[in-house]
C-alpha cells in the first residue's frame, strides 16, 4: 500500500491537470472515429504517447493471423483501414524494473450518431453542461482513454516513477468484432493485469455476456402485386423469422438461473434487430430481405455452440431453404472476473481511497474486450469506469466528477500495482 502522503500527492496531481484532461478528452471527441475512420484519433493518441516519451507501436490489423484465432470476429471491412496503437513505458535507466506490469486499454472506435439533428448539441462538438460533457464516444470511451494517460501523468507529476512496464493500448473494432484487442494480444502484449475504463457507473464488471453478430437473408419470389398471392414476400417472412429468434431469446433468458452472476439480471440475453433492408419496388412482392442481429450468450458457452443453435432456429422455420444466416462480426464468449485476485484487491483499495466507499461489482449484458485478456491470456481484466448516460444513444454524456475520481483511482492503482520509486529532485 501507498503511504497516505504519497496517495494525496498523486490525487492532488490529478486535480491540478484535470482541466487539461478534459480539453484532451474533448479534442478526441472532435475526431469522429467511426469504424474504419479511426486514423486521425489514433494519430492524436500517438502524439500523446510521444509527448510522454513512451515507445510507440502502430500497426495495421492482420486478417490472416486474426482469422486463425477462436475469438476472431469475421469482418465486413478492409483490414488496411484498421490501425492499433500502443505506447509503452518502461522504468527509466538506473531504476530497476520490478513490481507488476500493467495494460491500460481503451477502444477509440465509436458507434454512429443516428440523425444528428436529433442531438441537442452537435455530436462531434463536445460541450460541458451542468457537470457533464456531451458528445458521441465521450463516455464510450474517450474519457477512459484520456483517464489512462492522465492517471499516469499524475503519478509522475507527484514525483514518482512506476517500477514496472505499462502498455497504453488504443484499439479499434471494440464495437463490432473485438479484433483490435485480440490483435494486440496476438502481437505479444501481455501483463499482470489490465484496466479498461469503460463507462461502468463507478463499478467493477464481474461478469458479462458473449456476443454473436449475424445477418439473416430471406429470398422471396417477386410477382406483380395484382397477383400477390402467387409470390412469396421476403419481408413478411423476415418478420416471422424474427419471431422465431425472439422465442430462442426467451428460452435463453429462462435459463439465467443456471448461470452464476446472471440469476438476478433482468433479461440478460438481448437479441437486437439492428439493421434491415429489402425489396426493390412498392408494387412488386419483395424478392429479398436482410436483417442484422446482435445476440448475446452466457459466459462458459462457446460462441460456436450458440451459433449452432441460432442457425438451427433459422433453418427450421416454415420457409426452409429460403432463409439463411451468416456471421458478420462478434463471435465471442463472455467471461467472469474471478473473485479474490490481487488486482481486484488493489483496485478496491484505490477506489475506497478516492470514493470513500466500497467498490461494488455487477454483471453487464454488454460485450467487453475484457474477455480477450481474461479468456485467452488469463490476465485479470478490471473493467471499471465513470458514470455515463445515453451511450449509443442521442446526447451521450459522461459525468465529470466521476471521471475525476476514476482517474484518481487508476493513478493510485498504477502506483500500488506497479510500485513506484521517488525521483530525487
Ligand atoms: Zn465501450
Amino acid at each position: 500500500m501507498l503511504d497516505p502522503d504519497a496517495a494525496r500527492r498523486i490525487t492532488d496531481a490529478v486535480d491540478a491537470a484535470f482541466d487539461q484532461q478534459l480539453e484532451f478528452t474533448a479534442e478526441l471527441v472532435r475526431h469522429p472515429s467511426l469504424r474504419s475512420a479511426e486514423a486521425s484519433a489514433q494519430n492524436l493518441m500517438v502524439a500523446q504517447f510521444q509527448q510522454r516519451g513512451l515507445s510507440v507501436d502502430q500497426w495495421t490489423l492482420d486478417g490472416d493471423s486474426l482469422s486463425t484465432h477462436v475469438g476472431y470476429g469475421p469482418t465486413t471491412v478492409d483490414f488496411e483501414d484498421l490501425t492499433n496503437v500502443v505506447g509503452t513505458y518502461t522504468a527509466p535507466e538506473g531504476q530497476e524494473e520490478q513490481g507488476r506490469s500493467l495494460i491500460l486499454n481503451g477502444h477509440v472506435d465509436v458507434v454512429p450518431t443516428g440523425p444528428e439533428e436529433t442531438w441537442e448539441n452537435h455530436p462531434w462538438d463536445p460541450v460541458v453542461k451542468n457537470g457533464w460533457m456531451h458528445g458521441r464516444g465521450v463516455g464510450d470511451m474517450k474519457a477512459g482513454l484520456a483517464a489512462n494517460l492522465f492517471a499516469f501523468d499524475a503519478v509522475q507529476a507527484a514525483g514518482f516513477s512506476p517500477n514496472a512496464t505499462i502498455h497504453f493500448q488504443s484499439v479499434v473494432e471494440e464495437e463490432c468484432t473485438g479484433n483490435g484487442s485480440l490483435a494486440a494480444l496476438q502481437r505479444g502484449y501481455t501483463a499482470d493485469a489490465v484496466v479498461i475504463p469503460e463507462p461502468e457507473e463507478n463499478m467493477l464488471v464481474r461478469a458479462n455476456v458473449g456476443v454473436v453478430w449475424f445477418r439473416v437473408r430471406v429470398s422471396g419470389k417477386p410477382t406483380h402485386v395484382r397477383e400477390m398471392a402467387s409470390g412469396f414476400n421476403a419481408i413478411d417472412a423476415a418478420y416471422s423469422v424474427m419471431g422465431a429468434l425472439r422465442e430462442l431469446e426467451s428460452r435463453w433468458n429462462a435459463e439465467r438461473a443456471n448461470h452464476r452472476y446472471f440469476e438476478d439480471v433482468d433479461h440478460p440475453i438481448n437479441f437486437n434487430i439492428g439493421m434491415i433492408s429489402g425489396g426493390d419496388w412498392p408494387s412488386s412482392v419483395p424478392s429479398w430481405c436482410e436483417f442484422d442481429v446482435r445476440a448475446a450468450l452466457y459466459p462458459g458457452i462457446p460462441a460456436a455452440e450458440a451459433w449452432e443453435e441460432i442457425q438451427e432456429c433459422v433453418r427450421t422455420t416454415e420457409f426452409g431453404a429460403a432463409v439463411s444466416a451468416e456471421r458478420t462480426g462478434f463471435f465471442s464468449e463472455g467471461y467472469v472476473l474471478d473473485e479474490g485476485s490481487d488486482a481486484e484487491a488493489t483496485l478496491e483499495a484505490a477506489h475506497q481511497e478516492t470514493f470513500g466507499s466500497a467498490l461494488e461489482s455487477f454483471t453487464t449484458p454488454g460485450y467487453l474486450d475484457g474477455r480477450v485478456f481474461a479468456l485467452y491470456a488469463g490476465i485479470p481484466a478490471l473493467v471499471y469506469g465513470p458514470v455515463s448516460e445515453a451511450i449509443h444513444g442521442f446526447d451521450e454524456r459522461v459525468h465529470l466528477e466521476s471521471v475525476r475520481r476514476v482517474t484518481k483511482t487508476i493513478a493510485l492503482f498504477i502506483a500500488d500495482w506497479c510500485g513506484v520509486t521517488e525521483r530525487s529532485q
